[in-house]
């Protein structure tokens, strides 16, 4: 496969390039970047200096208006590495006492869904407890004023504040019956944070399957976090989630999955200092690592860089083109300094035969493809807590 030209940095720039190169991979048919969020390392870090925790823990859960929400609205940069979490984890440092609490525990979520998913990989698609009877269900009731401007959120901005992603999955699984992970996907396609970490355990601790009880949806969470809402919804008289969702889950067997303790660390956690065999001759990036402040392009400042569109993956995953317009604006930032060379085809092709630094990323998929590549050096992830043995039976058996 051709390298790619470098992109023009600039949001219509951005989204023909995308249209011109990715547009047979993408969800839609028209190229479309988020309504709200801008890749690259500038707009994180502006967003993180913007970033104030005060109030965070008393309004991080409020839906509408937009103005109440106290969530910092920052995943989609730690999702893609311009922000790790020890950068924000230290950015709020100053904050309200309760309010640094309750933000750093939910940073502690994420590591802990990067740990469970390092450890499990791809067993994390199964419910690790137990499974749901499930009905074929086909999306959510746009009819609903709640459901439709939640699923406008996510298919305009690419994101969702964490409330309203509860409400979704709930309505979705506990309420009708559908497959948790054919909402996980739908998610997936449209999140510009998504990942199979987060939205997994998300989905799993929401629908009861990887928890010991669902979360129900009903009105009572509209009127209190969206007040005013279901005034506007022409159910408001008939409304078909007036009481609480049928919580007897009826649950089918699984083979279990080993949640306790074990005997070494996490597989795909990584090396925990920097490891080296040789002399690189260009950096890899990943998409879980696209900072400026990577570790691998940090300690390699003379080297080129190298990103693949991994073609094959998102012939399958089709993305929507929120998410490519995200990456593709963090690369034309990048190209600004960095000599970068774009590609796309099967990763492992055409990185064949080159000497990589890479940055470790602990998903399978990483896993795979660097095996096979000449990997000479291997920086560690950047983990907020080194992954352990123990249990990550609950979050609160894993941070013990
Ligand atoms: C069904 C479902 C699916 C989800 N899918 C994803 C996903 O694909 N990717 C993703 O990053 N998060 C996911 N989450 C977790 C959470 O909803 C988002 O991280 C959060 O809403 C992002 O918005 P924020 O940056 O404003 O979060 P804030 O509330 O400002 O929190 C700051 C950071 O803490 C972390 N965080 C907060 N809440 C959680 C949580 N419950 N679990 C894990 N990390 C958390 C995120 O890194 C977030 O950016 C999911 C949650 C649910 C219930």
């Amino acid at each position: 496969m051709p390298v790619l030209p470098l992109p023009t940095p600039g949001r219509v720039e951005v989204e023909q390039w995308v249209d011109a190169h990715l547009g047979h991979l993408t969800l839609e048919t028209d190229v479309a970047g988020s309504t709200r969020f801008f890749g690259g390392q500038r707009a994180a870090d502006a967003a993180l200096q913007a970033f104030d925790v005060a109030g965070y823990a008393a309004r991080r859960n409020e839906v509408l208006p937009v103005g109440r929400r106290g969530a910092s609205a920052l995943s989609p940069w730690i999702r893609h590495g311009l922000l790790t979490l020890a950068e924000v984890w230290d950015h709020v440092a100053d904050g309200p006492e309760r309010d640094v609490r309750k933000y750093r525990d939910e940073l502690l979520w994420q590591e802990y869904a990067r740990h469970v998913y390092a450890r499990l990989g791809r067993r994390t698609a199964e419910g690790l407890r137990h499974e749901r009877a499930v009905v074929p269900a086909d999306g959510w009731d746009r009819s609903m004023a709640c459901l439709d401007a939640v699923v406008g959120e996510l298919e305009s901005d690419g994101w969702l504040v964490n409330q309203t992603r509860m409400w979704l999955s709930s309505d979705w699984t506990v309420r009708h019956g559908g497959r948790w992970q054919e909402g996980e996907d739908r998610f997936f396609q449209h999140l510009l944070d998504g990942s199979r970490a987060a939205n997994r355990v998300g989905w799993q601790w929401t629908t009861g399957v990887g928890s010991s009880k669902p979360y129900g949806f009903s009105r009572w969470q509209v009127e209190k976090r969206a007040p005013g809402l279901c005034a506007t919804c022409p159910h408001e008289r008939t409304c078909p989630i007036g009481d609480w969702p049928d919580d007897a889950v009826e649950t089918v067997a699984v083979t279990p999955v080993e949640l306790g303790k074990v005997a070494g660390p996490p597989a795909l956690a990584g090396p925990l200092h920097p490891e080296s065999l040789g002399e690189p001759e260009a950096v890899w990036l990943t998409a879980e690592s696209l900072g400026d402040r990577d570790p691998a392009l940090v300690a390699h400042p003379e080297l080129p860089v190298v990103f693949v569109f991994d073609a094959p993956l998102l012939s399958r995953l089709r993305l929507s083109a929120k998410r490519l317009v995200f990456l593709v604006e963090t690369l034309a930032e990048l190209a600004e300094h960095r000599d970068l060379e774009i590609r796309l085809g099967r990763v492992v092709d055409e990185l064949d035969g080159r000497r990589l630094a890479v940055t470790h990323a602990p998903v399978p998929g990483f896993a795979e493809r660097s095996s096979v590549l000449d990997v000479v050096v291997r920086h560690p992830y950047p983990w907020l807590r080194p992954p352990h043995s123990g249990s990550i039976r609950s979050f609160s058996a894993w941070r013990r």
